[in-house]
């Protein structure tokens, strides 16, 4: 397999020797999210009439793009996030690939793009691995972040769907996102700025969704909280999601998660943490959960855990909700026995100490 990869780059792409020297784990754990790349990055452009071609793996540069680019101007851009773990056996995998490309192709569909060969691209993509796999960190905790982006490149003010587009695949390593240990968050209850419209793009991870949720981060960090749980958009009573991660309620003996509504991207964490559960014999529901639900059972005592999930952090606990003025405390704001365990097993999937019984992992020759 590695001899096809090594015949896939020489032969499609232009690369020049790598010189730059992979950083230390412990560098990359110095440095913020998503700000140091690999040497090289995977790039395909696609056509009406040749649809997808020039597939080539090449130093990462910078792109010179016509000012007038669709991307640039009407926001028809779409991406993933997905990563590549170093397991305790010294390999590297990629967490659930397949279903991080379907989900990219379910975006596309919304925002009138091409759809990419899922088989096609995840050889590229481990080929692209493979060759920068001195900078897949091995620290637990540490990552390749690995984000697969697709652009409107036709010039024209029109708009319209694009007739050209890019598609290209950076690599990033990324720090642990529990350096201080697994601990709690404060999250601010947003009931001015919805995320996304029902009959929109929330579904979508399309460029214009997180611009926009930038000014409610922004009201969350001045209200001194780390990020913000979204509610419905028509009547801001139903929880949606929280920042960019899924949210995940432990309530009595239900671990219930929102429903996906149109307005809530569906995350492979969230899938991922509902088989767990399930498989655990946890009562896992999926239902519309209202916030005043969410309150009144925290008031009562019922309500013991809560916790967001994504690619990026996996699990991320929350301590306490802000709404409407008033800071309610979750489980003594200390990360609660099922956020633990789900975190654990999740991990130990990745790393390669717990088995990976679902087949989750796709390893990197
Ligand atoms: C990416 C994303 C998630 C989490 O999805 P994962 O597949 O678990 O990484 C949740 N919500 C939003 C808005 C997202 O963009």
């Amino acid at each position: 397999m590695r001899n096809f990869y090594l015949f896939l780059i020489c032969f499609v792409g232009f690369i020049s020797p790598a010189f730059a020297k992979a950083p230390s784990a412990e560098e990359i754990n110095q440095r913020g999210f998503g700000t140091i790349f690999t040497p090289h990055m995977f790039v395909m452009e696609w056509s009406q009439d040749h649809g997808w071609h020039n597939a080539r793996i090449q130093d990462y540069k910078p792109f010179s793009f016509d000012p007038a680019s669709l991307h640039m101007h009407y926001a028809q851009t779409i991406f993933e996030g997905i990563k590549a773990f170093r397991m305790t056996s010294g390999e590297c995998a990629l967490f659930r690939p397949r279903d991080h490309l379907k989900r990219m192709n379910s975006s596309a569909r919304i925002m009138s793009m091409p759809e990419i060969d899922v088989d096609e691209v995840l050889i590229y993509l481990k080929a692209l691995v493979s060759l920068d796999a001195d900078w897949v960190p091995g620290l637990k905790g540490t990552s390749l972040y690995i984000r697969p982006s697709m652009i409107a490149t036709e010039a024209t003010l029109n708009l319209k769907a694009s007739e050209k587009y890019t598609f290209f695949i950076l690599l990033s390593p990324v720090g642990s996102f529990y350096q201080n240990g697994f601990n709690t968050v404060p999250i601010f209850v947003c009931d001015q700025y919805t995320r996304a419209s029902f009959g929109g793009v929330g579904e979508a991870k399309t460029g214009g969704n997180y611009g926009a949720g930038l000014r409610a981060q922004k009201l969350a960090k001045k209200e001194g909280c780390a990020q913000v749980l979204w509610l419905d958009p028509q009547e801001r009573t139903y929880v949606e999601e929280v920042g960019t991660m899924n949210i995940f309620f432990v309530i009595d003996d239900e671990v219930v998660t929102p429903a996906l509504s149109g307005s809530i991207l569906a995350g492979i964490t969230r899938k991922s943490i509902l088989a767990l559960g399930n498989k655990w014999g946890l009562n896992m529901s999926e239902r519309k959960i209202s916030i005043d639900e969410v309150i009144k059972a925290v008031q009562e005592g019922r309500l013991t855990e809560a916790f967001g999930t994504g690619t990026a952090a996996a699990i991320a606990p929350i301590g306490k909700l802000k709404y409407k003025g008033v800071v309610y405390t979750i489980n003594d704001n200390q990360v609660g026995p099922i956020t633990q365990s789900l975190y654990d097993a999740l991990c130990g999937i990745q790393y390669g100490t717990e088995q990976d019984e679902d087949g989750w992992l796709e390893l990197i020759e």
